[in-house]
């Protein structure tokens, strides 16, 4: 039967390695900063899983809100005082912004030290570079876990990744490859998306499309990973995966929800405190 990689189990993994290195920080306690503009669902219940999870990890939050029409000059302002702030280690901002705000002036703004998402120039090159003192986007960092955890090895094995964007799909491609990995990278015009699955020896789906991979694109024995977080016809949460439909196909698959997105956050704690104890040396 397939094996459920589950995600809480990586995430108090994380939290060990998270509290001894807060235990070298003689006493001090990070405070991350989470930057919000407007009012949206996702971003909201994506904000209260991050505050639910740095507490429990025994760290700080500090939650910066801003109207969904605050100017494009206004915010810079605001997210220059933070960023400057001290007293902040580092910054989740929620994404995408208004579209009249400059996502890209944002990117090139935040202090890479702070950058605890990798959105940075500075971070998104150090990630391709394969060079590990920057801070890469958390949920691709979080498949990564996931897989080590659970001692999967990567070494020389085919991967298939489903989506080509700048915060999963493309960063996860070279976190495999730096695992030795020979990566397929895939997206909406790949001319047969079920061979390129089917022959994985690990796959990843990240596509943001409810259930659309089903055992018909998945090889026998592989391990799939979902990171999509959809919602279904019946306004269920869901991911890009049919996981019941991987039953005596795949030899292990992770759920959603209770998946990838448990280590995603314990992934932004682990980075917290890495800056905090780079900023105090
Ligand atoms: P995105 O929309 O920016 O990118 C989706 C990618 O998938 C694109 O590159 C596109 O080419 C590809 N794609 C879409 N439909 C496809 C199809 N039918 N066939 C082949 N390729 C296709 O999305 P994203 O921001 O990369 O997020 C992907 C999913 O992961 C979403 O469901 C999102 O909610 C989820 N997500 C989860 C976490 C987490 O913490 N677990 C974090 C970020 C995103």
């Amino acid at each position: 039967t397939m094996e459920a990689l589950k995600g809480a189990a990586v995430s108090a993994a994380i939290k060990e390695q998270v509290q001894n290195r807060l235990a070298e920080l003689d006493g001090y306690i990070p405070t991350l900063a989470i930057i919000r503009v407007g009012e949206k669902p996702d971003d909201i219940s994506y904000e209260k899983g991050a505050m639910k999870k740095m507490a429990s990890f025994g760290l700080n939050v500090q939650s910066y809100t801003f109207p969904e029409d605050i100017s494009d000059a206004l915010f810079k302002e605001e997210f220059a005082k933070i960023n400057a702030d001290k007293a902040i280690d580092g910054i989740l901002m929620l994404r995408p912004l208004p579209k009249h705000i400059c996502e890209k002036d944002i990117e090139k703004m935040i202090d890479p030290a702070k950058d605890l998402d990798g959105i940075s120039p500075e971070n998104i090159a150090k990630v391709f570079a394969g060079d590990s003192t920057g801070f890469a986007p958390c949920t691709a960092e979080a498949v990564i876990e996931v897989l080590k955890a659970y001692n999967i090895p990567m070494q020389g094995k085919r991967v298939t990744v489903v989506g080509r964007s700048m915060v999963v799909g493309k960063p996860l491609s070279m976190l495999f490859v730096k695992e030795n990995a020979t990566v397929t990278i895939c997206h909406t015009r790949t001319a047969d998306l079920k061979a390129e699955c089917s022959r994985a020896e690990i796959l990843v789906a990240a596509a943001g499309r409810a259930r659309m991979l089903d055992s018909a694109y998945a090889g026998k024995d592989a391990v799939v990973i979902d990171v999509g977080i959809n919602v279904d016809e019946n306004g269920r949460l869901c991911g890009d995966v049919d996981y019941e439909s991987l039953e005596g196909i795949a030899s292990m698959a992770t759920p959603v929800p209770g998946g990838v997105g448990a280590v995603t956050t314990a992934v932004l704690a682990k980075h917290l405190v890495q800056a905090a104890a780079r900023a105090r040396g």
